[in-house]
Formats: C-alpha cells, structure tokens, sequence
C-alpha cells in the first residue's frame, strides 16, 4: 500500500510576525514535493499564515483545540474557528499537553471527536516516556492512548486521524530514537489497529516525531511503516526543514 507521505512542522510556542515572513518566504523556495508539507503556527498567526501560504501548496495545522463547540469557554478556540482560517490538521494529544496542562487520554479523545465532528483531520500524537521505555511498556502505553481515541470515534474514523509516534525522551532533547525503533514501533501501531481494521491499519499514515533532522531523516523515511515526520525545533529553520522534505 503506497502512502503520501506528511512532513509536518510544529512551531510551538515560537515565532513573531517578522519572523514568520521570513520563515515563510524561506520555505517558499523549496520544489514541490511529493510529499503533504505541513506547518503549525500558534493560534494568533493563523490568519498571517494562511494568507502567506495561499496557493502554495503549503498545508496549514493548528496546535490545539477545545473540545467544545462555542459559547461560555474563555480563552477557548473551536474547531470551527480553525476552519475559518484554512486549517487542515489539528494537533492533538502532544507531550507538552498532557504532560504540561494535564490532558487525559479521555480529554485527547473528546478532542479527536470535536476535529472530526467538524471535518477537520486530527493528528494524533501518542508516545512513552523514557521510564516507560526502560520497564518495557512502550506498546501497552501507545495502546491505551490509541484504544480511547478508537473507543470514542470508532476504528473507521482512524481513515482521517494521522498518527504521530513521539517518544516524550526524544522530543527537544537531540536524542532521536532510530530507524529500526521508529518502525518497530510504527509495525506495532499498525498490528494493533489492523486487529479492528485491516483496510483502515494499511491506509492510516504514521509519523514519527522526537528531534528529527536532516541527517537522520533520510534512514526514517526508508522504513516500511514510517510515513513521515513530526518536526519540532528543526522546522523552525526554513533550509532544514526543506531537506526534511527532500529526504521524504
Ligand atoms: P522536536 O519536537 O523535533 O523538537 O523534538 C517534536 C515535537 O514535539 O513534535
């Protein structure tokens, strides 16, 4: 099963408006790509994006989401308003989410649905830390994340979720996890989801996300069930977040 590959950038919390004109235009020199080139500001350079990307082929995620869909909710964004400004993909479940603002499986999975209600594609992070790694729990936590979402939305639904593996011990800290650990895990996820669906496991892409670079893309790309990447700190630099691409 051929998969488009998704290279995705997610800012976080970084960027002004100067600098976001000059990313972009950094960015814009790279060649078309066979691959889905995405990038995710925060929320209040949404709308500066998406007029700078407009008709670029460049695809616009946003980093968050309530799962509400309007009214009494201050500081809240709704999927609908994502919609309003080209918003494609909505990350969600990242690390620094559950882990810094306490979201629960259960909140990630109300999110997932809010997304998908509105016809928005959620990408879904899931991933272990380093503890969970070293007592040999890697695949029941990466499960227990994926069962919430598939008991919330079904399996069907995964036909729109783009699934990000993201080790929490690799994001921002350089060590990266390798190729071979990358698609080990990746082989797992796709098993695991080929137990409710086989057509869906083949069609769901899966990234990998944790300190990705240019020079350890390429080997992550090579791998079988490795159908992109989630690229933090490096996406913040248009030459090589473009070699990212190239290497996809
Ligand atoms: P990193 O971040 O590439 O800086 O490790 C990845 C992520 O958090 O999505």
């Amino acid at each position: 099963m051929i998969r488009q590959k998704i290279v995705a950038g997610n800012w976080k919390m970084n960027g002004s408006k100067e600098s976001i004109v000059s990313l972009i235009n950094g960015l814009l020199k790279m060649e078309r790509s066979n691959s889905e080139v995405v990038i995710s500001p925060s929320f209040p350079y949404l709308s500066q994006v998406s007029d700078l990307i407009d008709g670029t082929g460049l695809v616009l995620a946003a980093q968050n989401v309530s799962q509400q869909v309007k009214g009494a909710y201050t500081g809240e964004v709704s999927a609908s308003m994502l919609g309003d400004f080209g918003v494609k993909y909505v990350l969600l479940g990242h690390s620094e989410r559950r882990s810094l603002y306490g979201e629960t499986d259960q909140l990630v999975a109300d999110k997932v649905k809010a997304i998908l209600d509105f016809g928005l594609f959620p990408m879904l992070c899931i991933g272990e830390t380093l503890t969970e790694r070293e007592s040999g729990k890697t695949l029941e936590v990466c499960q227990r994340q994926l069962q919430v979402v598939v008991d919330a939305v079904g399996i069907d639904a995964f036909e729109k979720i783009v699934i990000a593996y993201e080790p929490v011990w690799a994001i921002g800290t350089g060590l990266s996890a390798s190729a071979e650990q990358a698609q080990d895990v990746h082989q797992s996820i796709r098993a695991f989801l080929a137990k409710a669906s086989g057509s869906v496991s083949q069609k769901v892409q899966i990234l990998y996300g944790g300190s990705v670079k240019a020079s350890t893309s390429s080997a992550l790309f090579e791998m079988a069930d490795v159908d992109g990447a989630l690229v933090g700190g490096a996406s913040l630099d248009a030459e090589e977040f473009i070699a990212i691409v190239k290497a996809a």
